[in-house]
Protein backbone atom coordinates (compact mmCIF):
# COMPACT_ATOMS: atom_id res chain seq x y z
CA UNK A 1 0.00 0.00 0.00
CA UNK A 2 3.40 2.47 0.72
CA UNK A 3 3.96 1.65 -2.17
CA UNK A 4 1.21 2.63 -4.25
CA UNK A 5 0.69 5.68 -2.52
CA UNK A 6 4.24 6.57 -3.23
CA UNK A 7 3.58 6.31 -7.09
CA UNK A 8 0.80 8.16 -6.96
CA UNK A 9 2.35 11.22 -5.37
CA UNK A 10 5.24 10.63 -8.17
CA UNK A 11 2.94 10.65 -10.65
CA UNK A 12 0.71 13.90 -9.58
CA UNK A 13 3.75 16.01 -9.21
CA UNK A 14 4.06 18.86 -11.75
CA UNK A 15 7.39 18.06 -13.80
CA UNK A 16 8.57 21.43 -13.58
CA UNK A 17 8.71 21.00 -10.43
CA UNK A 18 10.56 18.57 -9.81
CA UNK A 19 14.15 19.34 -9.41
CA UNK A 20 15.68 16.28 -9.07
CA UNK A 21 14.41 14.92 -12.32
CA UNK A 22 17.95 15.05 -14.71
CA UNK A 23 16.23 15.98 -17.88
CA UNK A 24 13.54 18.06 -19.04
CA UNK A 25 10.63 17.19 -21.12
CA UNK A 26 10.21 17.82 -25.00
CA UNK A 27 7.40 19.70 -25.47
CA UNK A 28 5.67 16.76 -27.53
CA UNK A 29 5.21 14.70 -24.75
CA UNK A 30 2.06 15.26 -22.74
CA UNK A 31 2.16 13.74 -19.33
CA UNK A 32 -0.79 10.94 -19.04
CA UNK A 33 -2.54 10.16 -15.61
CA UNK A 34 -3.38 6.78 -15.32
CA UNK A 35 -5.10 5.32 -12.31
CA UNK A 36 -4.57 2.27 -10.17
CA UNK A 37 -7.53 0.84 -11.33
CA UNK A 38 -6.83 1.27 -14.97
CA UNK A 39 -3.20 0.22 -14.68
CA UNK A 40 -4.70 -3.20 -12.93
CA UNK A 41 -7.12 -3.91 -15.84
CA UNK A 42 -4.67 -3.07 -19.05
CA UNK A 43 -1.58 -5.15 -18.08
CA UNK A 44 -0.86 -8.62 -16.71
CA UNK A 45 0.57 -8.75 -13.26
CA UNK A 46 3.83 -9.26 -14.86
CA UNK A 47 3.81 -6.00 -16.46
CA UNK A 48 2.55 -4.36 -13.35
CA UNK A 49 5.09 -5.28 -11.42
CA UNK A 50 7.20 -3.54 -13.32
CA UNK A 51 5.67 -0.47 -14.69
CA UNK A 52 4.04 0.44 -11.86
CA UNK A 53 5.41 -1.29 -8.32
CA UNK A 54 9.09 -0.82 -10.27
CA UNK A 55 10.11 -4.60 -9.65
CA UNK A 56 12.26 -6.27 -12.39
CA UNK A 57 11.44 -9.80 -14.61
CA UNK A 58 13.76 -12.63 -14.24
CA UNK A 59 16.93 -11.73 -16.25
CA UNK A 60 16.63 -13.85 -19.88
CA UNK A 61 13.51 -14.10 -19.80
CA UNK A 62 12.33 -11.99 -22.20
CA UNK A 63 11.54 -13.18 -26.21
CA UNK A 64 12.63 -9.63 -26.58
CA UNK A 65 16.89 -10.57 -26.11
CA UNK A 66 16.33 -12.31 -29.55
CA UNK A 67 14.61 -9.42 -31.08
CA UNK A 68 16.76 -8.39 -34.44
CA UNK A 69 14.86 -6.22 -36.72
CA UNK A 70 14.67 -3.02 -37.48
CA UNK A 71 12.02 -1.04 -36.09
CA UNK A 72 11.07 0.96 -32.65
CA UNK A 73 10.58 -0.21 -28.78
CA UNK A 74 7.66 1.48 -27.27
CA UNK A 75 5.99 1.71 -23.66
CA UNK A 76 3.49 -0.90 -22.99
CA UNK A 77 1.72 1.56 -20.77
CA UNK A 78 1.42 4.54 -23.00
CA UNK A 79 2.78 3.55 -26.73
CA UNK A 80 5.65 6.39 -26.60
CA UNK A 81 8.63 5.35 -28.80
CA UNK A 82 11.35 5.03 -26.15
CA UNK A 83 14.15 3.58 -28.22
CA UNK A 84 15.38 2.62 -31.96
CA UNK A 85 16.63 -1.19 -32.46
CA UNK A 86 19.81 0.45 -33.86
CA UNK A 87 20.76 1.27 -30.03
CA UNK A 88 19.63 -2.30 -28.73
CA UNK A 89 23.06 -4.38 -28.09
CA UNK A 90 23.91 -8.23 -26.23
CA UNK A 91 24.89 -6.14 -22.75
CA UNK A 92 25.18 -10.08 -21.53
CA UNK A 93 22.78 -9.36 -18.56
CA UNK A 94 19.62 -11.05 -19.68
CA UNK A 95 17.21 -8.33 -20.19
CA UNK A 96 16.90 -5.92 -23.42
CA UNK A 97 19.85 -3.18 -23.51
CA UNK A 98 20.45 0.20 -25.38
CA UNK A 99 23.18 2.69 -25.44
CA UNK A 100 20.60 5.41 -26.43
CA UNK A 101 17.01 6.29 -26.20
CA UNK A 102 14.98 8.74 -27.87
CA UNK A 103 15.32 12.30 -26.39
CA UNK A 104 13.08 13.40 -23.79
CA UNK A 105 11.14 10.50 -23.89
CA UNK A 106 12.31 9.01 -20.22
CA UNK A 107 12.59 10.76 -17.06
CA UNK A 108 15.88 10.03 -15.39
CA UNK A 109 15.67 9.96 -11.02
CA UNK A 110 18.71 9.36 -9.55
CA UNK A 111 18.57 6.08 -6.99
CA UNK A 112 21.61 6.73 -4.95
CA UNK A 113 22.46 3.75 -4.01
CA UNK A 114 25.03 0.85 -5.03
CA UNK A 115 28.43 0.31 -6.66
CA UNK A 116 27.38 1.81 -10.14
CA UNK A 117 25.10 4.04 -9.15
CA UNK A 118 21.73 2.97 -11.42
CA UNK A 119 19.63 6.17 -12.38
CA UNK A 120 16.09 4.69 -12.31
CA UNK A 121 14.18 6.14 -15.41
CA UNK A 122 10.47 6.34 -16.42
CA UNK A 123 8.43 6.89 -19.48
CA UNK A 124 7.75 10.72 -19.94
CA UNK A 125 4.30 10.02 -20.37
CA UNK A 126 2.70 7.64 -18.40
CA UNK A 127 5.31 7.21 -15.53
CA UNK A 128 5.94 3.72 -15.57
CA UNK A 129 9.04 2.42 -14.42
CA UNK A 130 10.89 0.70 -16.95
CA UNK A 131 14.83 0.10 -15.84
CA UNK A 132 17.97 1.33 -14.78
CA UNK A 133 20.64 3.69 -16.67
CA UNK A 134 24.33 2.58 -16.19
CA UNK A 135 27.24 3.76 -17.51
CA UNK A 136 29.00 1.03 -18.87
CA UNK A 137 27.68 0.81 -22.37
CA UNK A 138 29.26 1.06 -25.43
CA UNK A 139 30.34 3.73 -27.60
CA UNK A 140 29.37 6.36 -28.98
CA UNK A 141 27.39 6.70 -25.48
CA UNK A 142 29.42 4.62 -23.11
CA UNK A 143 25.44 4.33 -21.83
CA UNK A 144 23.50 1.02 -21.14
CA UNK A 145 19.85 1.89 -20.45
CA UNK A 146 18.80 -1.81 -19.00
CA UNK A 147 15.60 -2.39 -19.57
CA UNK A 148 12.47 -5.10 -18.34
CA UNK A 149 11.71 -6.25 -22.13
CA UNK A 150 7.74 -7.10 -20.59
CA UNK A 151 7.02 -3.33 -20.67
CA UNK A 152 8.50 -3.01 -24.08
CA UNK A 153 6.42 -3.06 -27.21
CA UNK A 154 8.70 -3.53 -30.32
CA UNK A 155 6.91 -2.58 -33.79
CA UNK A 156 8.79 -3.64 -36.61
CA UNK A 157 9.32 -0.88 -39.40
CA UNK A 158 7.81 -3.01 -42.02
CA UNK A 159 5.25 -5.06 -40.36
ZN1 LIG B 1 4.54 5.06 -20.95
Amino acid sequence: MKRRTAFNLLALLPVSGMGFLARAHEADVQRIEIDEDEWFDRLSYLQYSILVMGEAEESGSSPLLEEERAGVYRCIGCDLELFRSEWKYDSGTGWPSFWDAIPGHLDELPSGFGLFNPVEYRCARCGGHHGYLLSDGPQPTGKRYCNNGAVLVFKPDQA
